[in-house]
């Protein structure tokens, strides 16, 4: 009787261990589902208008599903699955001739991105809404609705001319990523081959200058480190990294390094961490795939060059997309990109990071691999101990407060400017 009682008594803390584990286990879902239900999600970086451009035939209003070359990883059915509030909808134009026509076809293209954007938006009206502000993300938040920005990557489209930052500002264009991966009218790239500037172009200056006026963000992803120092000399309005990690883990130009991230937390600006799997680490593939995309080398730079036609894109498409599926890449995991974002927290403090996925731009890792799995980064964060209002901030909150900041030194600069008038 007594071994009975002693048994049950064994099996009964058995039983309340086992509930005692359940309960934590579901809590932190539950947490996970309330923190980021709760707190303003804002990527500052998707690429679905490029990839709109491509395919026309790509419907956003429909859930695509992962898994075919044409799925995207954008689509508002999907942001509204992975809780994402808002969004910053790259208008990115590769870099190709700097003559009168190149200038010409890349504004055309811009315009063109802005529209199937304006469309996007006009097609869903009960679900999503241009935004320009950071109110309207806050007031759309509130309303349930998804809020579409919309940042320049690529300074290209200006074409030389500084009336045209005033026109994209009017259509709704809130940040300019100065460079691309070469150099540009602007200034010098991190990736291209060779300095042309010296950094920031003299141009390049006045852009600056024209975005600080305006209350527009400057984005210095992309830029080359001397252009970034010209940049952060020059500018009087914090400026954001969209989708940039940290060079102390991954050491590619592309990244920034501890010197530049203390420089951004002096200006009072933001890094958005960038999920594109060689901006976290560095991976071994397979030498099969690796051969297989050797042999479409050249087929990939006529594309880049825009010299396939349509139909030959669509088999370079296809081919590519085999050897994915055959030979899949190895990827870094979500929880190694949040390993850049505990660096970056360690070095620049909470308050200048943030989130900037570059989905259908490159981005993509193991466990999270479209929109609809943005509260995977909530559950990284949250088991690694961030509380809910670093979480907040983190989230939204950081690139919220310095977009608010430019505008407000917008005004400031329009008042000195009329009272000098
Ligand atoms: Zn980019």
């Amino acid at each position: 009787m007594k071994d009975l009682a002693k048994i049950s008594i064994i099996s009964m803390s058995i039983i309340l261990v086992a509930i005692a584990g359940c309960t934590t286990q579901k809590s932190a879902e539950e947490r996970t589902v309330e923190i980021h239900n709760e707190v303003l999600t804002v990527d500052t970086h998707i690429d679905w208008p490029i990839q709109q451009f491509l395919n026309p035939d790509f419907n956003p209003s429909i859930r695509n599903t992962l898994g075919k070359w044409d799925s995207g990883q954008w689509d508002l059915v999907r942001m509204q699955e992975g809780g994402l509030d808002a969004v910053f909808m790259s208008i990115f134009t590769i870099q190709r001739e700097r003559t009168d026509e190149g200038h010409t076809k890349a504004k055309e293209i811009a315009l063109q991105q802005i529209e199937s954007t304006q469309k996007m938006i006009a097609d869903n009206p009960d679900i999503a809404e241009i935004a320009l502000t950071p109110e309207d993300a806050y007031r759309l938040e509130k309303a349930g609705k998804r809020a579409i920005f919309m940042g320049m990557e690529n300074g290209y489209p200006l074409a030389q001319d500084l009336s045209n930052i005033k026109l994209f500002f009017d259509l709704g264009i809130r940040y300019i990523t100065l460079t691309h991966s070469k150099n540009n009218d602007l200034g010098d790239s991190s990736t291209d081959k060779q300095q042309e500037w010296g950094g920031l172009s003299p141009f390049g200056e006045e852009v600056v200058q024209e975005m600080n006026l305006l209350g527009m963000m400057v984005d210095i992803s992309h830029v080359h480190d001397e252009t970034f120092w010209d940049v952060i000399k020059l500018t009087k309005a914090p400026v954001i990294a969209s989708h940039s990690s940290a060079r102390a883990i991954r050491n590619v130009p592309r990244n920034m390094s501890d010197e530049m991230l203390k420089a951004i937390k002096e200006n009072g600006g933001v890094v958005q961490v960038c999920f594109l799997d060689n901006f976290i680490k560095k991976m071994e593939q397979s030498p099969e795939r690796k051969a297989a995309l050797e042999q479409l080398k050249e087929e990939r730079a006529a594309w880049v060059r825009g010299e396939l036609s349509q139909v030959e894109i669509e088999k370079f498409r296809e081919k590519y997309w085999q050897i994915e599926q055959q030979y899949p890449k190895n990827r870094p995991t979500l929880a190694e990109a949040i390993d850049h974002l505990d660096h970056m927290v360690e070095v620049m403090g909470i308050e200048h990071v943030g989130i900037g996925s570059d989905f259908d731009g490159g981005g993509g890792l193991v466990g999270f691999d479209d929109v609809s799995q943005m509260p995977n980064i909530t559950q990284e964060l949250l088991a690694r101990g961030y509380t809910k209002e670093e979480i907040r901030q983190l989230w939204g909150g950081n690139v919220m407060r310095v977009f608010n900041e430019v505008i407000q030194v917008a005004t400031e600069l329009q008042k000195l400017e009329k009272a000098q008038k």
